[in-house]
This record gives C-alpha cells, structure tokens and sequence, in this order.
C-alpha cells in the first residue's frame, strides 16, 4: 500500500502539539498524583478545556525546525540557529533552561560551538521530529542534521543521542502503515543502528537503555515500565531521589525519550489511548506527550487522529500549512 506521506507529516506534528497540550498541565507531577484527579481522562478533558488551552516551548520548537527546514531546503544549519533565535518572540512557553540560555546566546552572536550548554535534557529530541520527517529517504543525511541541530544548543552527547533516536524513529515510523503492527525487533534494530559503533560511552549506555525498553514490552505493565525508566541513565547528584521507585519521567533526554518509546510501543492500538497515556505519565508531561506523540502521529497519520483532539490545538491552521509547506519541499527533493 502505497504511503500517504502528507498524511503522515500532518500527523507527527499534530501528534507533537497534542502531546504537549495534553501533558503540559500536568507537568512536574507524579505519575499517580495525576491520575488520581480522573477515572476517565477523556471525560476529564471534555470537562476541563480550560486547562488544555496551549501547548508549550516542545511545540514551538518544534514549528521552528520545521520552518527552517521549508526555507532552506533543509541543507543549512544557519537557517535553524536563525528559526531558534525567532522564538525567544513568540515568546517562549515553559522553556528548560538549557535551550533558553544557549538560544539567547546565539541571540547576541556569540557562535553555537560556544553558545551550547553542557545540558543533557531533552530540549532537543523535543524539537526534532521534522528533521525525521524530512530525511526520512537519506539516513545518513538524517544523522547529521539531527546531531548538528542539538549541537547548536546542547553540548551534551546524550542531548545528540536523544534526538538522533527520536528522528530515526520518526522516519521508521512514516514508512509504516499503521494497519500493520511494528515488529518491536525491526523496530529497535532500525533506531539503534545510528548509535552503533560510537566510541562515546553515553551513547554505548542509551543502547543498553532501549534493548532494555525492548524487553521490557511485554513484561512489563506501563507503570512498572515508567518506574523502570524513569530516571533511566541519570547520574549523581541528578537524581531526584524522592521520585525514586515512582512514575516521575525526568527530564534527561536518555530517561525521557526510553519512556516516550517503552510508551508508545506499549499502546500501539489508536493514537488516542497512545496520547493518553503519554500525556498523563508522570514527571516532564509535557515533553513525553510531544515526543511520544510524534512516534504516533507518525505511525497513526493525521487521518487516525480524532477531531475532537485536534480542535483543542492552540494555532491549528498554521500548523497543517507548516506541515503542508515542509511536505511540498520533501516532494520536491524526495519523491521526484
Ligand atoms: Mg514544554
């Protein structure tokens, strides 16, 4: 069956803004305090919109990758170090201080190789998703935008391993019919193979990390498997030992984008379950509803997104005019 590509790219960024808007009120929470407020998270969100009225800096970013990928054909890391300092306008909603800092110093010219912090959080698998949609048919061209455009910010190698994974996954996921199931073995193989053969230890740590999420699908219930990897990597001091043993995802990419996979993996029958329980996982709400929701949309498409969700987006329509715009530059390179 041939692939509705548009479709698709519809969905991925749908399924970011959806995420982020669904997991942003909830942010900084525990998994179980969370679900303690409802039996029925849809019912509670028909009765509280107010609550889900924006989403936050992961969708956000996420548009400004994807707008400098339409400007520049995707071939220039100027144009994304540019789109980047136009978000300190719109202004920023919720931003980690690590993109904020380096972003405001690329703000004043100072060049990205100094303006990047030390930061290992997932300011960057966060935002990446476009870059997956867009190289999604050259793999290796796909690894190098998506470690170049953390660099630019996050210095960090697990901040590049992060959304390396995220893009490659993003990109897997597109080629795929969602009438079909993912062979978690395929799958896995496919997200691990950019990381392989690097001689940085902390990316030799985040394969360790996902062929434990893979074995862990089936094993493991969703709150046995959000406790597994909830600080999954984090080093001393940097736990938060309180949240230790609890459904809290922390904010280190390695933990947060194990998570959003171990997730999405588990609840692959409809977006709408996958989301739920994305948005409502405990800890960085926000950023594993954005990046868990790119995996769905990704693999469910815009047409497998109920309406009713995306109406609750804040800036629908220029939303789909981004995705259509970043579709037509992919058409034009990719599908001749
Ligand atoms: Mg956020």
């Amino acid at each position: 069956m041939a692939i509705n590509y548009l479709d698709k790219f519809k969905g991925t960024l749908l399924g970011v803004a959806i995420g982020d808007t669904l997991g942003a009120p909830f942010e900084g929470e525990l998994r179980s305090i969370i679900h303690s407020n409802f039996t029925n998270f849809e019912e509670f969100i028909k009765s509280n919109k107010k609550l889900f009225n924006t989403y936050t800096d992961d969708t956000q970013l996420t548009l400004h990758t994807a707008e400098a990928l339409i400007k520049g054909a995707g071939y220039d890391i100027d144009y994304l170090i540019n789109a980047y300092i136009k978000w300190l306008d719109d202004p920023p909603i919720g931003p980690g201080y690590g993109c904020l800092s380096s972003i405001r110093k690329l703000n004043y010219g100072v060049p990205w190789q100094e303006a990047a912090s030390d930061s290992g959080g997932n300011g960057t698998a966060m935002r990446v998703a476009p870059i997956g949609l867009f190289f999604s048919k050259d793999l290796e061209k796909l690894k190098s935008m998506a470690i170049e455009s953390s660099q630019i910010t996050h210095s960090h190698p697990a901040a590049s391993a992060g959304a390396l994974v995220v893009a490659r996954s993003v990109a897997y996921l597109i080629e795929r019919p969602s009438s079909e199931r993912i062979d978690a073995d395929d799958f896995f193989n496919a997200i691990i193979s950019p990381i392989l053969n690097s001689e940085d230890e902390i990316w030799e740590e985040f394969i360790g990390i996902l062929r434990k999420v893979q074995s862990s699908i089936n094993a493991s219930t969703l709150e046995s498997g959000l406790i597994k990897f909830s600080q999954a990597g984090v080093k001393a001091p940097y736990f938060i030992e309180s949240y230790l043993g609890k459904a809290f995802v922390h904010p280190y990419t390695l933990s947060t984008v194990a998570c959003a996979i171990f997730v999405f993996m588990k609840k692959q029958r409809s977006f709408k379950e996958c989301i739920y329980a994305l948005s409502t996982a405990g800890g960085d709400s926000d950023t594993i509803g954005a990046i868990g929701g790119a995996l769905a949309g990704a693999y469910f498409g815009r047409n497998e997104i109920p309406n009713e969700l995306i109406d609750l987006i804040k800036n629908k329509r220029k939303i789909l005019k981004i995705c259509e715009d970043l579709y037509t530059r992919f058409k034009e390179i990719y599908l001749k």
